[in-house]
């Protein structure tokens, strides 16, 4: 039989691209979880994903009842799940206020973070039972959470701190809708929720990956620097940031080859290692990266993921 991936934030930019990737192995059937269901068929047609290779159901990670309400459709569906991408984001840099999810969380790490988090600890035993030769959970990262790196050390650097302003609802009423409990940043609250990304990446490793088989991994796909995540920056940056990468960083991937890296991830039979961290070398190999020291650092993963439980719902 063909696997089962559902791919997050798959009507743009780096799960589109990977949806059609697996799409095109003739393997895989796609389910695209989006927010916007006519966006995400348009996109599906516009690249040419054939009709029996994808199913749209709606998902809005920025709404815990949506994700509760997408696990038991995905369930009634009654296919298996072979391989569950974590791939939506939103990054809002320029934002002077912060902006709320349907349960009151900042937007970026209540989209980012929080809303995944449910998602993967609702399907993690849909995962466990699924009877293909491999299966994968996979949240992509960013090298811009880690601070061990150039990209990592441009300000705002993420930083989670104690995450006091996690632990008290990240609402911007009782606590700060930062998680270090700081005044808001946009930009810092996106590399804070791809911190969280690779932090739970690793918690889940730790805790499920002996006992369900299930392989834990993330990602660094190279700098996509055209896709819809910078829409939110401002015009000039979004002119000038796809050259800077291609001519001076050369940090520059396209989609296409992006998604390539993200299906590699989700398929390739050799990359079955759990607790990884991916990135690409210049000759597109991939490799065993390193993460930051905050970014790998257990004791935090622990808590970041006893604070997470009690925020949506689970503990
Ligand atoms: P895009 O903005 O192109 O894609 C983001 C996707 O997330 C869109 O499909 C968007 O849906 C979806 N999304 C946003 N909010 C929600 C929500 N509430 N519920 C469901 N879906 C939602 O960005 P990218 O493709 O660049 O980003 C994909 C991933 O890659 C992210 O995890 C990002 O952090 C990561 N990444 C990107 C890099 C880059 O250089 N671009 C570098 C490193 C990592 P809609 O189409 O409806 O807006």
């Amino acid at each position: 039989r063909k696997g089962n991936v559902i791919i997050t934030g798959a009507s743009s930019g780096l799960g589109l691209a990977t949806a059609k990737a697996l799409a095109e192995t003739g393997e895989w059937h796609v389910i695209m979880a989006c927010r916007n269901f006519l966006k995400a068929e348009k996109a599906a047609k516009s690249v040419g994903i054939t009709k029996e290779s994808y199913s749209v159901m709606h998902l809005d990670l920025a709404s815990l009842e949506s994700v509760r309400q997408f696990a038991n459709t995905f369930r009634r569906s009654g296919r298996p799940l072979d391989a569950l991408v974590c791939n939506a984001a939103v990054y809002l840099p320029t934002a002077k206020e912060p902006t709320y999810t349907a349960e009151g969380f900042e937007l970026s790490v209540g989209t980012n973070h929080l809303g995944h988090f449910l998602l993967a600890r609702l399907l993690l035993d849909d995962l466990k039972q699924s009877d293909y030769p491999y299966k994968r959970l996979i949240i992509v990262g960013s090298i811009t959470g880690n601070t061990n790196t150039l990209a990592g050390n441009v300000p705002p650097k993420a930083n989670l701190g104690d995450l006091r302003g996690l632990a008290g609802g990240l609402n911007g009423i009782q606590s700060s809708a930062m998680i270090d409990g700081g005044d808001f940043d946009g930009a810092k609250a996106y590399k804070d929720s791809k911190v969280c990304n690779m932090l739970t990446m690793q918690e889940f490793h730790r805790r499920y990956h002996e006992e369900t088989g299930i392989t834990f991994a993330s990602l660094y796909p190279g700098c996509i620097a055209t896709t819809g995540l910078f829409r939110e920056h401002i015009p000039l940056f979004r002119l000038l940031f796809p050259p800077f990468q291609k001519y001076i960083t050369k940090g520059y991937v396209s989609e296409e080859e992006a998604g390539g890296r993200l299906a590699q991830v989700v398929s390739d039979p050799s990359l079955t290692k759990s607790g990884v961290y991916w990135s690409w070398n210049k000759n597109s190999e991939s490799f065993e990266n390193q993460l930051s020291k905050e970014a790998s650092d257990a004791e935090k993963a622990r808590k970041l993921w006893e604070v997470s439980e009690k925020l949506v719902g689970l503990a």
